[in-house]
């Protein structure tokens, strides 16, 4: 396609550099007065606007030759600015020589890039990476009059929508907003409550789907429709004040949970007898900034969530470096698994690395550069978000077109062939839209226990298709060993967290034992991804003895039909008169034999399902089987009683003890029945009462 020829494939890198921090804002010295300026940008960017080169020189050598990194962009916004006399407070470059790149030039810059294959179908991606306070929320959110990329993609977005004079052309607009805060995920323009409701996140083929665990039935939940810009923009700022900040050393309007503003937008054009329909993602993230406790000076929650930011921000690295190196990608975290989409390649994606000028921020600064450089590296392909029935639908359409220009160059005989040939292809292809429309459906409804399957599969390592009960069996003994050692490590580090503290206050509180602090917060750090690596494993338990579970019984399944196959066989033998069935009752001892291993694997699997909380449910597909194989029998020997019943040489004895072993088979059927049903009830509680812990967590 034509179209996909100027989309830019590969990540967009762009570097800004902040003014340093010399006043504040009541005049007093600010944070930086006294540091050196340690980046330098030269040259002209080829494409968009600011320089080609940027330049980090060591503040402990500045005359050591620089590191010098070559990006798309490199925005110096650090000085040379001036109130543009026309918007107060609007800044500007403060002359023709000055460098200075404000809010309207990053706007012409990236808002042609976004909109424009926006607006042609493709997804976007715009986020902002750095340290704390090195203005990422400038960039992509930007305050009143220098306002960044989210409000002025709203605008631009409803003046395509608002402009639109064209009756051919239809748009439809969504927002959602969610915040990714101590690795949840919480919807922004849900009113603010103590306790928000968590939402659950999956990608399932490509595409990420956000939604309320407690209303599956919603998926398009967190999707606001929205009709104009002032309905946008209220959205905006609602959950904008809905967003977690905290101040902190760094910063005093940190953000501490990622914040992502996703604009999804449909547009239909008529063309002819058919309609082009596509959807595409606008994604604009603003993320939470890599801090050092050191500097935030936070303890606590604060902390803490500095400790899940750091996280979530190396694994966002991690995934980068996979990407990069073509291997696959298991989003560890939901702040991935929210990008996934972009991260996959399939979105055109601009990434703003926010830069300090000044040396005390050094080590952050060369830390941002080189994920910045990663960044470039990620392969991208992106393609067109098309409606897949619409696209089917006109490439018919043309190929109808063109067979009817085929029959006006025709005789009548070679019409009416032509014809009837025609209608068949036409009922085909009807057929075939309507099956594509199905699958569609089909997928959606599936999409989420697809998605299941393949995260428990990605998550206990496992790819194959069709696994052996060995192989699970191992599994499950190896994360076994695996949780225990966890655990034990677990334990290690909380006896090693008391002792700290205990010191700690031996010293006399945080201020005197500054090593000791910097011990506790490590260590706390360290329990943090224990903790979470603890989880891991214990789901990753449950999610393997699942699978274990229903392989063993499936085994005894395919054991119990088997065997009613032997069964089938002999009666067969009886019915037409015979009597050697000697095979066949060998054949049934052997598969006896192994139904009653198999079933006592099971029994002592028992166990271990109640310890993960699944003994109930698993008990009750136990009894669902024993009652099977009860009625099986049942039918088994009273096949084999009327078929005795009917031969002439009634053999009254064995008649009398087919009957009596009928009755008590009977009995223990009907017994088995009521245990299954029974079970089958206390298991439905006992999914109910996950259902509801699970919902109040
Ligand atoms: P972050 O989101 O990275 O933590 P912010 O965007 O909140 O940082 O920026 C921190 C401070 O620096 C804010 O007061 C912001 O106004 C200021 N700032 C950041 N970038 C710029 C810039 N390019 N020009 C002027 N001020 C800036
Ligand atoms: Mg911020």
């Amino acid at each position: 396609m034509a179209d996909d020829d100027d989309v830019p494939q590969g990540v967009i890198v762009c570097v800004r550099l902040r003014p340093m921090f010399v006043k504040r804002p009541d005049g007093t010295p600010g944070r930086e007065a006294t540091c050196q300026r340690v980046v330098e940008m030269e040259g002209k960017a080829e494409k968009g606007v600011g320089c080609a080169v940027t330049k980090i020189y060591d503040p402990n050598d500045m005359s050591a030759e620089p590191r010098s990194y070559a990006f798309d962009r490199s925005w110096w916004s650090c000085d040379g600015s001036k109130d543009d006399p026309e918007r107060p407070g609007f800044r500007i470059p403060d002359g023709p020589d000055s460098k200075y790149v404000d809010q309207d030039m990053v706007w012409q810059d990236v808002g042609e890039i976004v909109m424009k294959n926006a607006l042609k179908g493709y997804n976007c991606t715009v986020f902002a990476y750095g340290q704390s306070g090195c203005g990422k929320s400038y960039s992509v959110v930007g305050d009143s009059p220098n306002w960044g990329i989210i409000p002025r993609t709203v605008k631009a977005l409803f003046d395509v929508v608002d402009g639109n004079t064209d009756p051919d052309v239809r748009y439809n607009v969504e927002i959602a907003m969610v915040e990714v805060y101590m690795d949840e995920v919480y919807d922004l323009l849900e009113p603010r409550k103590k306790e928000r409701q968590k939402l659950n996140v999956f990608n399932n083929k490509g595409e990420v789907f956000i939604y309320d665990p407690k209303d599956r039935k919603n998926m398009d939940k967190i999707w606001r429709a929205c009709s104009n810009h002032d309905k946008a923009e209220s959205f905006r700022k609602m959950g904008d004040a809905n967003r977690s900040i905290r101040a902190t050393g760094m910063n005093p309007e940190s953000s501490r949970g990622h914040t992502l503003f996703i604009l999804r937008f449909r547009k239909e054009v008529k063309r002819g007898g058919w309609v082009e329909e596509f959807r595409s993602k606008l994604c604009l993230v603003d993320l939470a900034g890599s801090e050092r406790a050191h500097d935030t000076g936070l303890t606590g929650v604060g902390l803490e969530e500095g400790i899940a930011i750091n996280q979530s921000l190396s694994a966002l690295g991690q995934c980068l470096v996979q990407l990069c190196k073509g291997e696959r990608v298991n989003h560890p975290d939901k702040l991935t698994k929210l990008l996934s989409e972009s991260l996959g390649g399939n979105a055109v994606t601009v990434m703003i690395a926010a830069l300090s000028p000044a040396d005390i921020n050094y080590n952050d600064t060369v830390s941002t550069l080189r994920f910045a450089d990663n960044a470039k590296k990620m392969p991208v392909k992106v393609k067109k978000q098309l409606d897949p029935t619409a696209e089917l639908i006109r490439q018919l359409q043309e190929e109808n077109a063109k067979l009817q220009a085929q029959l006006q160059s025709m005789g009548s005989e070679e019409i009416e062939k032509e014809r009837r040939d025609w209608e068949d292809k036409l009922a085909a292809a009807d057929k075939k839209v309507q099956d594509s429309q199905k699958a569609l459906e089909d997928m959606k409804a599936n999409a989420e226990s697809n998605s299941r399957v393949r995260m428990v599969r990605a998550k206990t390592g496992i790819v194959d298709e069709a696994l052996t009960v060995d192989e699970l069996e191992a599994k499950v003994k190896e994360l076994e060993d695996l949780k225990n050692n966890s655990d034990s490590k677990l334990e290690e580090l909380n006896i090693e967290i008391s002792k700290l503290q205990a010191r700690i206050q031996e010293l006399g509180g945080p201020e005197e034992a500054e090593k000791e602090q910097d011990e506790l917060v490590d260590l706390m750090r360290h329990k943090t991804s224990n903790q979470a690596h603890n989880a891991a494993l214990q789901e990753q338990q449950k999610d393997t003895l699942a699978m274990l579970m229903e392989a063993r019984l499936g085994e005894i399944e395919r054991l119990q039909d088997a065997r009613d196959a032997v069964r089938l066989e002999a009666l067969k033998v009886k019915k037409d008169g015979g009597t050697d069935t000697q095979a066949q009752e060998e054949c049934l001892a052997k598969l006896e034999e192994q139904l009653v291993l198999a079933r006592n694997d099971c029994e002592s699997m028992s166990e271990k399902a109640v310890e993960v909380g699944m003994g109930k449910i698993f008990r009750a597909a136990i009894l669902a089987l024993h009652r099977q194989d009860e009625d099986s029998k049942v039918q088994y020997l009273q096949d084999q009683l009327s078929i005795l019943q009917a031969s002439a040489d009634q053999d009254a004895a064995q008649v009398r003890r087919l009957e009596e072993e009928g009755a008590a088979a009977l009995a223990e059927a009907q017994k088995a029945a009521e245990e299954a049903k029974e079970a089958a009830e206390f298991a439905l509680q006992e999914k109910m009462e996950h259902v509801q812990a699970s919902s109040q967590r």
